[in-house]
């Protein structure tokens, strides 16, 4: 493992993209969000995505400097296509228009489709409760990203189908859930086999259906799949984001005909509220101030336990690794760097390794 500071690994992601064809500012973008990933200790959504958007980005499954277009517009609801670009672009401007139409109407929803990798979700109701929005995001995968079994099943039918939400928070951080619907997110797949590491049990079945814990099971020929969360009602989640992301937008839900099933695209609906427009922005406050302190007081099942909010751990993890520097793999750190070098960025310019 080692360790390396938050504010040089961004440079460096930042020009890797900026060699691919990145503008500075987009380049910054995509870097500000893989490294927040890591520093809020979503790591299978940070630095370890490099090394395949940079392979998509030569493919051309992803293109560099496309911007988010509104393909219909309904007042309260519009339409993005994101023409292929990067999520974390197509992402932020959708953001941004939500924001405004909120503003002006009370409550507005977008609809994302054919964008590239939307990234750590999280990052977009985090976003909007910063602006002291209250919102909620549904997001699929058409395609590429089938990873995951419906519930009864034991291969590849849904995609990994996070949902977040996230909300103002007057005494600490924003409140974010951020939630995959697989039992597992298939990036932390990937961190565990680049760790070594053996898998939860009761996540994964191999290519013939077996429940297994190796992680090198489920990328095998025939590969495997990961189980949704929660039984039937992590299934029936995950059915119903790929309604409301892929079905709803034109982007389609998972299925390997579709036109787009050799991209990784991701397609997101996002509903986004101003508690002025309701209760009142005071009221909402001092509610949730309450409801906080409600949750927090419940005694702890375990000794030395604790009941955390939704995005208490990531707020947590974020401030200890601004001051103490990203862990990072070497196993990841070899790819990231090797990712570099194919074009022309070299590690040790930028990143100076602190343990
Ligand atoms: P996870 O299982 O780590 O859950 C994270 C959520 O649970 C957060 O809201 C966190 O605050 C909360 N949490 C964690 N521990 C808690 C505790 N002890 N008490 C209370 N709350 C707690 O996340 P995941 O399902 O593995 O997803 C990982 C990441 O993968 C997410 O950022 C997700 O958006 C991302 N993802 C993206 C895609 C995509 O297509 N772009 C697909 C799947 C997953």
């Amino acid at each position: 493992m080692k360790l390396i500071r938050s504010l040089a690994a961004r440079t460096f992601v930042s020009k890797i993209f900026e060699a691919i064809g990145s503008l500075p500012e987009e380049a910054g973008i995509i870097a500000d969000h893989l490294v927040e990933s890591n520093l809020v200790g979503h790591e299978s959504h940070g630095l370890i995505r490099v090394k395949k958007y940079v392979d998509w980005c030569r493919n051309g499954d992803v293109h560099p400097n496309r911007h988010a277009e509104i393909a219909s517009d309904h007042g309260m609801a519009f339409l993005i296509d994101g023409q292929f670009g990067y999520g974390q672009v197509i992402g932020l401007e959708a953001m941004d228009l939500l924001r405004s139409r909120v503003r002006e109407k009370g409550f507005a929803a977008v609809l994302i489709r054919n964008s590239a990798h939307l990234g750590r979700i999280g990052a977009w109701p985090e976003y909007l409760a910063k602006s002291g929005l209250v919102s909620v995001h549904f997001v699929n995968t058409s395609g590429y990203g089938i990873l995951v079994a419906p519930h009864g099943g034991s291969d590849r039918r849904l995609s990994a189908n996070p949902i977040a939400a996230g909300a103002p928070n007057e005494s600490g951080a924003p409140l974010v859930l951020d939630i995959a619907t697989a039992a597992i997110a298939e990036g932390k797949i990937q961190v565990m086999r680049n760790r070594g590491e053996r898998l939860p049990s009761d996540t994964v079945v191999d290519g013939k259906g077996r429940p297994t814990t190796d992680p090198e099971a489920f990328y095998s020929d025939p590969p495997g799949a990961i189980f949704p969360f929660g039984g039937h009602k992590g299934s029936g989640l995950s059915f119903f984001c790929e309604l409301m992301a892929g079905s709803l937008s034109g982007g389609y839900a998972s299925n390997p005909g579709s036109p787009t099933a050799s991209h990784l695209v991701n397609n997101m609906t996002s509903i986004a509220f101003d508690p002025a427009a309701f209760g009142g922005v005071d009221f909402f406050r001092q509610d949730v101030a309450a409801f906080v302190a409600w949750i927090k007081g419940s005694p702890p099942l375990n000794e030395g336990g604790e009941v955390l909010l939704p995005g208490e751990i990531e707020a947590r993890r974020r401030s200890e690794r601004l001051r103490n520097g990203l862990p990072i793999d070497t196993a990841t750190y070899t790819q990231l760097a090797a990712a570099a070098h194919s074009v022309g960025v070299e590690v040790g310019d930028y990143i100076e390794e602190l343990q």
